[in-house]
């Protein structure tokens, strides 16, 4: 196990009375470097960086960032959400660096869908079920990673596989 030890601590918005997030800080007692090209390439970082070795994620409205000797995630509910979010990333690191013989590591992004490439792929019928006012506003929040595919209730399952798929190999910008 690459991952063993790690200390949150919770970073409150002091400076914005009234903030309705926070944000926390697992200081890691192992060095993940080694992991993080492979991370990449496994759950589709958003940003990655060779030097210093950093890679981000940006899912359901939060940068869930991993560095050599630290996790952060900003945007969090409180600190139950905090240690459940960088539990999860510890399992994905120890998981990916237990598979890295089948992963290829990069440090780059791959090219991501563009908003059309989505939209084309859900069925604009924008029945407003997932919660947003059209098919288009959904495509985009997908890019925010704000929605997910599974809030669309009208997919095919051929399209919520690529979708899915998508999703999971991508964070879009
Ligand atoms: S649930 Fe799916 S089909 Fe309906 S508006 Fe949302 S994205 Fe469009």
């Amino acid at each position: 196990m690459l991952l063993q030890t790690f200390h949150l601590t919770i970073v409150n918005n002091h400076c914005m009375p009234g903030a309705q997030s926070v944000n926390c800080i697992a200081n890691l007692e192992q060095d993940v470097s080694c992991v993080i090209p492979y991370l990449n390439s496994a759950l589709g970082g958003s940003q990655c960086t060779q030097e210093p070795p950093s890679v981000t994620f940006k899912t359901e409205g939060k940068l869930i960032s991993v560095q050599a000797n630290c996790i952060t995630v900003n945007g969090i509910k409180d600190e139950k959400q905090a240690q459940l979010i960088v539990e999860w990333m510890v399992r994905e690191i120890n998981e990916t660096w237990d598979n890295r013989a089948a992963i290829t590591p990069h440090y780059q992004q791959p090219e991501r869908p563009s908003i059309a490439d989505l939209l084309r792929l859900l069925p604009q019928t924008n029945c407003r079920e997932c919660g947003e006012p059209t098919c288009m506003v959904f495509a985009v929040r997908l890019t925010e990673g704000a929605k997910t595919p599974a809030q669309c209730t009208q997919l095919t399952d051929d399209d919520r596989y690529t979708l899915e798929t998508y999703h999971s190999s991508f964070s879009w910008d």
